[in-house]
């Protein structure tokens, strides 16, 4: 059973987030320079406040919202929904889709860890498909592939 932190191993505890005092324009500066598409959203003691993602900005977009004055803290999701590392991929799974949303952040005795995405976890699914499928292709041809 493949576990949050499998994922987390193979790609690392490399964390982007963003303050809540921030205007929008800064996080989404932040987004799009990191190629990341969400921003855990941390005070300066380093407790996670919420979470804010591509969507929400896009939606701020669409409503012409002014981003130089509005802030982060005003557009982030504040009931911010988490995995742990000994969850497997399939409860993350679950959460994403009966919440419909593409991204967990990881938390560790309260302290964030990192972020795991849609992408990643269709990553490690490809993976794990990938084997049998090679071994099915060779049993039925007779070649490798
Ligand atoms: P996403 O699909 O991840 O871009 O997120 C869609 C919506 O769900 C946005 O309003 C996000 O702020 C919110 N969201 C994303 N991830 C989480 C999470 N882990 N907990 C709570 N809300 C989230």
């Amino acid at each position: 059973m493949t576990k949050v932190s499998d994922i987390l191993g193979e790609k690392g505890t490399k964390l982007v987030f963003i303050g809540p005092d921030l205007t929008l324009r800064q996080g989404l500066e932040t987004i799009v320079d990191n190629k990341v598409g969400a921003l855990p959203v941390k005070d300066a003691s380093g407790d996670i406040l919420g979470i804010i993602t591509e969507r929400d900005l896009m939606r701020e977009v669409y409503d012409h919202a002014d981003l130089e004055t509005k802030i982060v803290g005003d557009v982030m999701t504040k009931n911010i929904i988490t995995t742990r590392r000994d969850d497997s991929i399939d409860t993350v799974m679950e959460q994403m889709t009966e919440n419909r949303f593409r991204h967990l952040p990881i938390v560790e005795e309260g302290r964030l860890v990192g972020i795991i995405s849609i992408g990643d976890l269709v990553k490690s699914q490809l993976a794990h498909l990938k084997h049998p499928m090679q071994n099915l292709r060779y049993y039925v041809s007779g070649n490798a592939a």
